[in-house]
């Protein structure tokens, strides 16, 4: 039974009875959706279709500019098929490719396109997104992220499986996005046949044409209704309950219309989710249903369609999402927006020395496209939870592009591997800054990737088959040289899901309990392996996960990961070899990839990055949380109210040295029982880069 104060029973009241005051007015059409043909007629990019159809003949480059759900993305691939543009002169068939920056948004249409074309999913239509590769060798529209295509540039740069690649989403200006265009610019220069579109969903076009050769731009004509922008009065302290309130008032006093919310993670977005049901569930069968939704990446694609479903007569739709509900899918019947303002990313942290996956405010652009998406239906409503000044004077025009903030060594290792050594002439539409370079080399060359020079070692060369970031693959090769790698896989698959554990609100005490007997004193990375291991003794059961407050998918796509990773290794001839209990191995190996994400417990002081000397915490969910251990590594870094590690392990400081010579030395320790580590790249970058990339790297 949930008991409430009497604050929230006057809430509840007023909130009836302006939810029974406006139901007078409302009148709830019934929703009915169109044949799946005539839904495609009714895009605004059908009435183009012609035209569209005749630019791509007649160009090599072409940009097509739209608004979001103008059909970019579903239709544009189909006319190119429907009109055989992608037929060669002798009569074959060639791929059309289309990216997307987001492993759902690649899912979900492809899966939309498939039904619309009435194909089996992985037939005619597939998807290929990391880890999960649902093509076959009939299929000729392939949606895939651009991480995935970027990946296949490495094996064939002249892309010749491809008759046209229509790169999406080219405004959100992820690093894989921007490294196509100058990748796929060049194939286009040695293979004639190949085409290339590229679409955004804003008016920066121009950029686009002017790098592609000054190529023709086709505009859609957008569809839109009017919304309301609505500010608050005074800057929000608490973004979730303003937003959360803002739900509930717009279900009890507005009219019919769904509601979409814009939250910046998994977490954030599943509590959400539980507070309005609970709140729903106070206020009974007295108000109407509200379907609550959330839409994040690591939602599994089932319950990722269920929100396209249209809203049954009657009831509303909330649907919580991350930032991919603002350009890369489309929900119709969303009247109102929710925008507090903010969105997670990745950016580099100087502070820091590394990524840091952070809450930042949005750009005005963004804030537009938010509010967009209120009226595609019909007039609509945004209400953003932050004041008319603050969009005005703080908000900056446009995001940063990806590539000129976030650490650039996956992307620079596969440069190297494709034989691109001087990145001074690479075409970057936006170069990224020398500094952000040299990080990037820096990280590359302690990690033993690329030599003095700056050219690609064997491990190097090895660590690039791995489509992940450099640290994480190089951990995987060692595990083979320290005889743990079945062990490791584990480990890397597990942390390739985002959660494992859950703690529903009435069972938290028994959850943490459940927790507990996974908890390996050594570390999370440990303990994570615990919960695969026993997962798999108990046959890998549903009832076990429950038991232990598992959330069984997460496991599910960690097996499949798992799996993935594994063929890698056996394709590239590792051997697999486990360590049994010799779990130091196991910890060494990881110090071998992520000594750079280590830190130190300083009496009085708490945890401080050895790089660079950043303050740093252990998270409260940590396994390690309580017992401070002295040296730690960890695997990332998230920054919510303070800097905390995520999935820390216990290790020795010796391994440091011994482990990454390039990176730590050993000092002369006052006390010979404590080791004293002094890492080389701190305050020295300078003489480093004289010494050694300058003169490779950039000129
Ligand atoms: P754009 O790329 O221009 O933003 P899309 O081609 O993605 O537009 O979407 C066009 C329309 O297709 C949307 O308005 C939506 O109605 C529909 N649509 C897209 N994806 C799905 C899906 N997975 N399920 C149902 N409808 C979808
Ligand atoms: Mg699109």
């Amino acid at each position: 039974e949930v008991s409430e104060s009497d604050e929230s029973t006057n809430k509840r009241e007023t909130f009836i009875s302006q939810w029974k005051k406006s139901q007078k007015n409302v009148k709830y059409g019934k929703i009915t959706s169109l044949p799946i043909q005539k839904q495609r007629q009714q895009l605004p990019i059908y009435s183009m279709r012609s035209e569209l159809v005749e630019q791509i003949q007649n160009n090599q480059f072409l940009v097509i500019v739209g608004e979001t759900g103008s059909g970019k993305t579903t239709q544009i691939v189909q006319y190119i098929k429907e009109e055989e543009i992608n037929k060669t002169l002798d009569g074959k068939t060639k791929i059309i490719g289309c990216t997307q920056p987001r492993r759902v948004a690649a899912q979900s249409v492809a899966k939309r396109v498939s039904e619309e074309i009435g194909c089996k999913l992985g037939e005619e239509v597939g998807y290929t997104v990391r880890f999960d590769d649902n093509t076959s060798s009939s299929t000729v529209i392939k949606y895939m992220t651009d991480g995935m295509l970027q990946r296949e540039a490495l094996n064939d740069p002249s892309m010749s499986k491809y008759s046209v690649i229509m790169l999406d989403e080219a405004h959100e200006r992820t690093i894989a996005t921007d490294v196509l265009f100058a990748l796929l610019k060049k194939a286009a220069a040695k293979n004639p046949d190949l085409k290339v579109i590229v679409t955004s969903a804003t008016l920066d076009s121009g950029k686009f044409s002017a790098f592609f050769n000054n190529c023709p731009i086709v505009k859609i004509p957008g569809r839109t209704y009017p919304v309301e922008i609505l500010y608050t009065k005074e800057p929000e302290t608490d973004y979730l309950a303003a937003a959360l309130d803002s739900v509930m008032q717009i279900h009890l006093s507005e009219p019919a219309g769904d509601i979409l919310v814009f939250l910046t993670g998994q977490e954030e977005i599943d509590t959400s989710c539980e507070v309005l049901f609970q709140r729903m569930k106070i206020l009974g069968d007295s108000v109407p249903e509200l379907i609550i939704l959330p839409v994040y990446s690591a939602l599994p694609s089932e319950v990722q369609s269920k929100i396209f479903e249209p809203t049954p007569a009657g009831s509303r739709k909330v649907v919580l999402a991350t930032n991919i509900a603002e350009t890369s899918i489309t929900i119709d019947g969303i009247y109102y927006v929710i925008d507090p303002g903010f969105v997670k990313i990745n950016a580099y942290d100087p502070k820091l020395g590394m990524d840091s996956l952070t809450i930042h405010p949005i750009s005005q652009a963004q804030a537009n496209q938010r509010s967009g998406r209120a009226g595609r239906t019909g007039p609509g409503k945004c209400y953003r939870l932050y004041t008319e000044q603050a969009y005005n004077k703080e908000m900056i025009a446009n995001t940063v592009p990806e590539i000129q903030r976030t650490n650039l060594s996956h992307t620079i290792l596969m440069l190297k591997a494709m034989g691109i050594n001087d990145l001074l002439t690479f075409e970057f539409m936006d170069p990224p800054s020398n500094n952000t370079m040299l990080v990037a080399l820096q990280d590359l060359y302690t990690l033993d990737a690329l030599d003095e020079e700056g050219y690609l070692t064997q491990l190097g060369k090895k660590m690039a088959d791995f489509p992940m970031e450099p640290a994480l693959a190089k951990t995987l090769i060692k595990s083979v040289e320290f005889e743990c790698t079945e062990e490791i896989l584990t480990i890397v698959a597990m942390l390739s899901v985002q959660t494992i554990f859950y703690r529903p609100k009435e069972h938290q005490k028994l959850a943490d309990q459940r927790k507990l007997r996974f908890h390996h004193p050594l570390g999370d990375h440990l303990t994570l392996l615990n919960v695969f291991q026993s997962w798999q003794l108990n046959g890998c059961s549903k009832v076990w996960c429950q038991d232990n407050f598992i959330q069984e998918r997460s496991m599910k796509r960690a097996m499949d990961v798992r799996k993935q990773l594994k063929s890698i290794m056996t394709k590239y001839g590792y051997r697999l070899t486990s360590c049994g209990s010799n779990i130091d191995l196991i910890r060494k190996t990881l110090c071998a990839g992520y000594f750079k994400n280590t830190s130190k417990r300083i009496a009085n002081e708490g945890y401080k990055t050895l790089a660079e000397e950043t303050a740093v915490h252990l998270h409260p969910s940590s396994c390690l949380f309580g017992k401070n251990p002295e040296y730690v590594l960890f695997h990332s870094l998230l920054l919510t109210t303070r800097e905390y590690m995520h999935c820390v392990t216990v290790i020795e400081p010796k391994w440091l040295y011994e482990l990454a010579p390039k990176f730590f030395r050993q000092g002369e320790g006052e006390n010979k029982k404590q080791e004293k580590i002094v890492p080389l790249f701190k305050g020295n970058k300078d003489e480093w880069r004289l010494s050694t990339q300058k003169k490779r790297n950039l000129g």
